[in-house]
């Protein structure tokens, strides 16, 4: 195949030897906090402080984090490939585009973006949001991290879909395959004959739908695999 069209899927461990913890990370910051009471809804609303605060601190770090090989790679191939190659991360952290990858699809949101539940309204959060802070669309002392929380809907689902119908290749990189609708992916892509490749610290849970599997760190696995695209 000349010119394949790649969608590429990558989740917390991409970003993890950028020193940001995974869900599984023993003594991280989401091993202090139960996911019931900092991402929903639900627990925004019993305790925004504490979810406001949590953002903060994530956000804080992710300003610090500098990205590794497996993000520059990732921006070297948006760059060089000549077919599609659609870059959708459920990482909120920014590193995508620190490393030089543009026009990333943040189906989970991202740290550093504020939205507003009463209009619907985003802009850029500062780097400490405070509990009740004002839109600036419609005055509303309802802003929140623009952060998909568990019971929310994915954003861009539509062109995610769109691309995976497309795909000749699909890669998830870094992804535990726990969450939906994200783990569902390479379902869709092998529904429509695409090359399916996992590059995974451990084998995600969905390691047998993948027909290539590359285990090992994102720092090393993604740039070698990067080269062989190319070069083919
Ligand atoms: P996850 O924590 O469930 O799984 C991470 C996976 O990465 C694991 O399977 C692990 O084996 C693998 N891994 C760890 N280190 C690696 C490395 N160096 N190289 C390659 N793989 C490595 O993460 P997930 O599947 O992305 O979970 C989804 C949810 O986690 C999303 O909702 C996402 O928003 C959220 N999340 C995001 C960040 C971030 O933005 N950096 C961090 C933590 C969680
Ligand atoms: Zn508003």
């Amino acid at each position: 195949m000349t010119h394949p069209s790649i969608v590429i899927l990558t989740g917390a461990g991409i970003s993890a030897e950028s020193g940001l913890g995974t869900f599984r990370d023993e003594g991280g910051l989401w091993a202090q906090h139960r996911i019931e009471d900092v991402a929903t809804p639900e627990g925004f609303a019993r305790n925004p402080s504490l979810v406001v605060e949590f953002y903060n601190t994530r956000r804080a770090q992710a300003h610090d984090a500098v990205p590794n090989a497996g993000h520059t790679a990732l921006a070297r191939l948006q760059r060089e490939h000549k077919g599609e190659v659609l870059l959708v991360t459920q990482n909120v952290d920014g590193l995508h585009e620190k490393a030089g990858s543009t026009d990333v699809v943040h189906m989970h949101g991202a740290l550093n973006s504020a939205l507003c539940s009463t209009c619907d309204h985003r802009w850029a959060a500062p780097l400490e949001m405070q509990v009740g802070e004002a839109c600036p669309n419609c005055a509303a002392p309802t802003a929140r991290p623009d952060i998909v929380w568990f019971g929310e809907m994915p954003y861009h689902m539509d062109r995610i879909e769109a691309a995976l119908m497309q795909a000749d290749i699909f890669v998830a990189i870094g992804t535990s395959g726990n969450v939906y609708p994200a783990a569902g992916f390479v379902q869709m892509a092998r529904h429509v004959g695409a090359h399916t490749v996992e590059m995974n610290l451990d084998p995600s849970e969905t390691v047998a739908l993948f027909e290539d599997t590359r285990p090992g760190k994102a720092s090393i696995t993604v740039p070698a695999w990067v080269d062989d695209i190319l070069d083919s």
